[in-house]
């Protein structure tokens, strides 16, 4: 019998064969160094929540206050209902903290990514885009209609070969991820900032994973590199080490006026919610107060692949927090994840198509919540399910 949806349930069914279908794990507890899955506490390696900010008392203190004062949700787009004042706090805070003229925040980085890129390019325009750019970025370039030309992963030489080849343009505009979520390895942007000096292209770099992480005490890649004022748009997220969720766009002030003018997530989706937007503005209270929880998130990813590396697994081109164990084909990196599960680690495998095929891996996310005894007891479970499904000897 034919059904207009059988397509559907073959494609699901050929997912489970290839060993590539999601099983999404629900979570009894809040999202910390520790979650409760299946009546059992397991050591969590998945978040991003790169600084343990995800449950800090401060951010609930901060959101039930502000709830009492402002409510819950913003009640519309801020264009038509009005914007509230924790929203503007927010954003002056996060320009200041970043060392950025302004910023916009949105509802999330990728509606970041879907505001942004429209707004600045469109069809007869030319964007050149790194060929592992996140699925956000992508789609913005798509929905901009600009025409995509992809350079090399992080191959700044490639760059400027596709920039030489392509003669027809009206704007052009380079984008980069920041730091790339699969592989943990960061962009060359001090190296891609010349190059669009030289060109005078318009640069934006996608720091989602190094918002809260990388530069003086978190205040991104901009910052790690010394780029201030030559990176014309930093787009960013709260979800992250921000331990919330929202996006957000710092940059030059006029780039901010005019998002505010055609970026369509912002003219027509509402608002981060209150609670959110207070938490948030804990969260930038607490970066600016202190590094501490950003260098133990160091520390602790530093001691990881540190005795990663010496018990024989192979993690890949890292250079943050963010650790691949590579394992190669899908069904092993499943075999693998199920193994840590049950031996009480949280980590998940990722496979076609969020990697290449056969470059299958277990993702693991460091973070400053973590103790030093929680990565000892995650080192030993790597220790022997690796040695059982013959990955070190
Ligand atoms: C996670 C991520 C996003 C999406 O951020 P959300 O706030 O979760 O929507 C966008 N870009 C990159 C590079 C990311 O890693």
């Amino acid at each position: 019998m034919s059904s207009k949806t059988a397509w559907i349930d073959q494609e699901i069914a050929g997912l489970k064969q290839a060993g590539l279908f999601n099983v999404i794990r629900t979570i009894d507890s809040p999202m910390d160094a520790w979650v409760e899955i299946d009546g059992r506490q397991r050591l969590n390696f998945c978040a991003n929540n790169y600084l343990g900010l995800a449950n800090h008392p401060r951010l609930k203190a901060a959101a039930q206050k502000a709830i009492d004062a402002f409510g819950v949700g913003p009640g519309a787009v801020r264009t038509i209902a009005g914007t509230m004042g924790p929203h503007i706090e927010l954003e002056k805070r996060l320009a200041q903290f970043k060392k950025a003229e302004a910023c916009i925040t949105f509802q999330s980085g990728f509606t970041a990514n879907l505001a942004t890129i429209p707004a600045l390019v469109g069809k007869g325009d030319v964007i050149f885009s790194d060929e592992l750019n996140h699925a956000s970025i992508i789609d913005g370039c798509r929905l901009s209609r600009a025409q995509v030309v992809r350079y090399a992963h992080t191959d700044v030489d490639d760059l400027r070969r596709q920039i030489e080849a392509t003669t027809a343009y009206g704007r052009r505009l380079i984008i980069t991820d920041g730091v790339f979520s699969m592989d943990g390895d960061i962009a060359p942007l001090d190296k891609i900032c010349a190059v669009a000096e030289e060109y005078d292209i318009l640069l934006m770099v996608d720091d989602a994973h190094g918002e809260g992480v990388l530069g003086e005490g978190g205040r991104g890649i901009v910052d790690h590199f010394g780029l201030h004022g030559r990176v014309d748009v930093e787009v960013g997220t709260l979800s992250k080490a921000f331990g919330v969720v929202g996006g957000l766009v710092a940059g030059k002030q006029s780039i901010v006026d005019w998002l505010r003018q055609r970026g369509r997530p912002f003219l027509f989706s509402s608002a981060m919610t209150i609670p959110d937007v207070a938490a948030c503005i804990e969260s930038v209270n607490m970066l600016d107060e202190s590094t501490e929880l950003v260098e133990r998130l160091w520390a602790n990813a530093a001691l990881f692949k540190k005795e990663m590396k010496t018990m024989g697994f192979d993690t890949g081109q890292t250079a943050t927090p963010i650790v691949p164990v590579m394992l190669g084909e899908a069904p092993l990196a499943q075999q693998f994840s199920r193994r840590l599960f049950e031996e009480g680690v949280f980590a998940m495998s990722i496979g076609y198509p969020t990697v290449p095929r056969g470059k299958a891996r277990i993702r693991v996310m460091n973070s400053a919540a973590h103790s030093q005894a929680d990565l000892e007891t995650a080192l030993d479970a790597f220790a022997r399910v690796g040695k059982e499904l013959g990955v070190i000897t």
